[in-house]
């Protein structure tokens, strides 16, 4: 094994939805190395989104070892891996010969949303919130494996003779990555997850962080198929395959979120994070408490270090972030490209009175209004598309405010500053539009790789890289803030107005 204090350097994984890195950083958090490949997105109907586990498990060994030789590194050189994920995302596979028996079932896909109807029964899709801090519907990992066990021929039966195994995509990594079904080392791949991937499955409570038997039983995943639960920074075992990072321990997992949290050093109570990618992630550390949303927001793990005690994170997405804007751009072409909302937006000077509210499948957190449909109102004939550009990077600031509004009512917790990244954060007018909108500073660091840079710094503080949770906050760097300018009246004028707007897209899909 690999000693921390001569190595130089951490290793991340960070298997996303479109592709998986490989990325090296060193002690001041700077990114020294970093592959990625992408992977096949499998549409075989309407709703259904599957990826190829082996493919995925191909692109990171690839990426593990072109990102040591692109920079002349070996195993030697890297203290420890950490590994971050897509989260909910499922895999079944057998225990002998390691192949999947179906294809990935993605976060995104819905074939589950029949059998969640049936689990929500009369009680409805909150009927588990308490328990597990989620609320019924097609994203949990548990009811895909359930469907697979239900939909691939002998596997109910296999699963329960302990054949096959399943697990989120950071457990089906491990696995292999500890040694797979090869030969006799079949017996050393590690069966493990993490509490915050084990959390976006429905079949785990959330106070105890451990499986629980009625939910499987009602759910239909035996418990003999699913992997043992660690903490977050944890042992879970030393990578095997030659070639790439043999040796090296790896020591953190987060799930995707869960690592921009920690990358971004949310580490204490009150701080809080938004992920502006396709969609838009809002997390807020609520601390040593489970805090069960009245206001339709997901409660998580947000990490947990072994033999500490867990702590816990209010979450709300939002479906239309900067798909929002990928839309005006393929299916309106009012912009040849995402950027160059920037400018346009700029010369409107205001919105002109012109509301985008992109319910395009209802309204999701925290309004839950499947009967909306998108409405742009307010247009007179002095609107043009600079205020329709306005009007789409207004919508992702009142949208985030509506989410930060609910988690407030729910933690009781001010937010004083919000840390931001993901693609869209490059738009500066965005950015200032968030802080008058939500009358809060924001910040952008200056690393905004911060999934990736999270499971580094979680590896690496598990293997005494970095000393302290204080020594990773104060690696955060901030690269820019922007305060409110707007003055309070304003403010509260264009949110109210935002609100009318929504309430036009209500009661139209019936
Ligand atoms: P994901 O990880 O979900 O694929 P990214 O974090 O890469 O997303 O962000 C990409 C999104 O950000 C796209 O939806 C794109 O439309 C949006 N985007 C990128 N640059 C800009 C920009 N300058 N202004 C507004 N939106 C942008």
């Amino acid at each position: 094994m690999t000693d921390p204090q001569h190595a130089k350097y951490i290793a991340a994984i960070d298997q996303g939805t479109t592709s998986t890195r490989c990325v090296i950083v060193d002690r001041d958090g700077q990114v020294r190395s970093s592959a990625q490949f992408e992977h096949r997105q499998i549409m075989p109907q309407q709703g259904w989104v599957e990826h190829d586990p082996l493919e995925i498990w191909n692109n990171t060994r690839r990426a593990m070892s072109v990102a040591l030789a692109d920079v002349d590194l070996a195993a030697a050189d890297i203290a420890a891996v950490g590994v971050t994920n897509q989260r909910e995302t499922a895999v079944v596979w057998e225990k002998d010969t390691g192949k999947p028996i179906h294809n990935a079932i993605v976060w995104q896909d819905t074939r589950t949303t029949r059998l969640c109807e049936r689990l929500a029964g009369e009680e409805g899709f909150r009927r588990w919130q308490e328990r597990t801090g989620l609320l019924i519907n097609s994203y949990p990992a548990g009811p895909k494996i359930a469907w697979i066990l239900g939909h691939v021929e002998g596997a109910r039966a296999r699963a329960e003779r302990g054949e096959l195994l399943a697990g989120t995509i950071d457990t089906w990594l491990i696995w292999n990555m500890t040694g797979g079904a090869e030969g006799d080392r079949g017996d050393v791949a590690r069966h493990v997850t993490d509490v915050t991937n084990a959390s976006r499955t429905l079949l785990m409570d959330l106070q105890t962080l451990t499986w629980d038997e009625e939910l499987c039983e009602a759910v239909g995943v035996p418990r003999q198929l699913l992997p043992e639960i660690r903490a977050s920074v944890d042992e879970f075992g030393v990578v095997r395959q030659r070639g790439t990072l043999a040796g090296v321990p790896i020591r953190g997992v987060l799930g995707d979120q869960q690592a921009a949290m920690f990358g971004q050093g949310c580490f204490t109570e009150g701080t809080a994070k938004n992920t502006y990618g396709t969609g838009l992630f809002l997390l807020l550390n609520t601390g040593e408490q489970v805090r069960i949303s009245g206001h339709g927001l997901l409660s998580t793990v947000c990490y947990q270090v072994a033999g500490e005690k867990p702590v816990y994170a209010l979450e709300g997405s939002v479906a239309m972030g900067g798909s929002l804007v990928q839309w005006l751009r393929d299916s309106l072409q009012l912009i040849p490209n995402a950027p160059a909302i920037e400018n346009l937006a700029r010369e409107a000077g205001d919105n002109g009175g012109v509301y985008i509210v992109p319910a395009f499948s209802g309204l999701f957190a925290p309004r839950w209004r499947s009967d909306a449909r998108g409405v742009i109102v307010g247009l007179t004939r002095f609107a043009d598309r600079r205020h329709l550009c306005r009007a789409v990077l207004e919508a992702t600031a009142f949208q985030t405010r509506e989410v930060v509004e609910a988690m407030v009512a729910d933690s009781g917790v001010e937010l004083q500053a919000l840390k931001v990244d993901g693609g869209m954060v490059s738009n500066e007018l965005a950015m200032q539009i968030q802080a008058d909108v939500l009358g809060a500073e924001i910040a952008r660091p200056d690393n905004i790789e911060t999934t990736a840079l999270g499971a580094a710094f979680a590896a690496g503080y598990g293997v005494g890289y970095w000393s302290s949770l204080a020594e990773l906050a104060a690696q955060c760097e901030v690269d820019k803030r922007w305060q409110p300018e707007m003055d309070r009246a304003e403010r509260e004028r264009l949110y109210a107005e935002w609100n009318r707007a929504v309430e036009r897209s209500y009661d139209w899909e019936r």
